[in-house]
């Protein structure tokens, strides 16, 4: 639950049809986008998708070539960034390195000229929200990567912002500090209940982290979802690829009726019932898109997918994961639970249930 502070505004952002265009080339279509007061929202996709263009066109560094920006009723995107008044976590978090890290937290209330006590108790309180308070009287040098961003995060909260916009904030920091700065950042929302813009290309990062996720490809939104929508039902191989289905499987439909459809080709024939697969017809293209973790070595007496030759073996603990490649030279991506060694030649089997169907034409590919 959202906590919302006495006096504050709930944040609540609608974009509405914003596009940006460097010159012919239309980096972000119109884009329609409501965040509630209190939301987490990650934007994700891949390099050159239109993330940074979108989120530099709300922060007001970069104009729109259309639309409008509303934020709790109030159009803001004839303001100027600084009479926007969001809070920025970027990548390369500057912070002021000859200041300590009260200093660089109290920095922006006194260039508001908020008075001294209230300074005082605000900064107070937002350093021990991010753990920090122990680190106060020390300079940005003398902190670990991790406390460092913890100081970026302090200081875009201690001013009360309406919305907190974060480009990659993890990006630079060693994986390992990541997830514990994933954590940190998950906690500190709910603490505080910020409404919160959270841009990255860590799929993992977003299904963790944001109540609502938006897929960008192309400068065009994918999908809006929650993570569980996403990751069950992605609307298209970019957003399955994204999640996870790195097995995407181009194949012919041979046939199909209320209770699921098979498709072959290249060697391979997959027989699924997951979303899609019942309004197929035979002849079609579709694009398969399996998760590992649903593609295994065959039983004995079970219908199999196909053979391939074990490539990559990779120990994950309980299941062993393997890379395969088949007679056509494709690469398939599974999971095993027993023994396998590379050289091995596997027969591959899918769970049935959760084999997606995506007909190729329904995949319109502007490039
Ligand atoms: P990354 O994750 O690599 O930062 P991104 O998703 O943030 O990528 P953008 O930086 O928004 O992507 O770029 C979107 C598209 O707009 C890309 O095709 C990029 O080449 C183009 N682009 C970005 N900035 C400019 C610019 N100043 N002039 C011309 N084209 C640009």
């Amino acid at each position: 639950g959202a906590a919302v502070r006495p006096g504050s505004q709930l944040g609540e952002l609608e974009l509405r049809g914003i596009s940006r265009a460097y010159g012919a080339h239309t980096a972000l279509h119109p884009l329609d986008l409501t965040i509630r007061g209190g939301e987490f929202v990650a934007l994700l996709g891949p390099s050159g998708c239109g993330k940074t263009t979108a989120l530099n066109s709300l922060a007001g560094l970069l104009p729109l070539t259309a639309g409008e920006i509303v934020l709790d009723g109030r159009r803001i995107d004839t303001l100027p960034p600084e009479k926007r008044g969001f809070g920025m976590v970027f990548q390369n978090y500057a912070l002021f390195p000859h200041l300590t890290v009260r200093a660089n937290v109290a920095f922006g209330l006194k260039m508001r000229g908020v008075g001294k006590a209230e300074t005082v108790r605000r900064v107070d309180a937002v350093l021990a929200l991010v753990h920090l308070t122990e680190q106060a009287h020390k300079h940005p040098g003398q902190l670990s990567g991790g406390q460092q961003q913890r100081v970026a995060i302090a200081r875009a909260i201690v001013m009360e912002p309406p919305l907190v916009l974060m480009d990659e904030p993890l990006s630079n920091l060693d994986a390992a500090l990541r997830l514990e700065m994933r954590s940190e950042i998950r906690r500190i929302h709910q603490e505080f209940g910020l409404t919160t813009l959270y841009v990255t290309h860590d799929q993992e990062e977003a299904l963790s982290l944001a109540d609502r996720l938006v897929v960008l490809h192309e400068g065009r939104v994918s999908q809006i979802g929650t993570p569980a929508d996403l990751y069950e039902n992605p609307a298209n191989t970019h957003v399955a690829a994204f999640m996870g289905y790195r097995n995407l499987l181009p194949l012919t439909v041979t046939g199909a009726d209320a209770r699921g459809a098979t498709a072959s080709g290249r060697g391979l024939t997959v027989r699924g019932a997951g979303s899609g697969a019942g309004k197929l017809t035979p002849g079609q293209s579709v694009m398969v898109a399996v998760r590992p973790e649903d593609l295994r070595i065959a039983e004995t007496d079970e219908q199999a997918l196909g053979e391939a030759v074990a490539e990559v073996v990779e120990y994950h603990g309980r299941v062993l994961h393997v890379e395969a490649v088949t007679r056509e030279g494709d690469r398939l991506h599974l999971t095993s639970s027993g023994q396998v060694r590379p050289g091995d030649v596997l027969s591959v089997a899918v769970d049935t249930e959760r084999a997606l169907f995506f007909p190729q034409a329904a995949v319109p590919d502007p490039a």
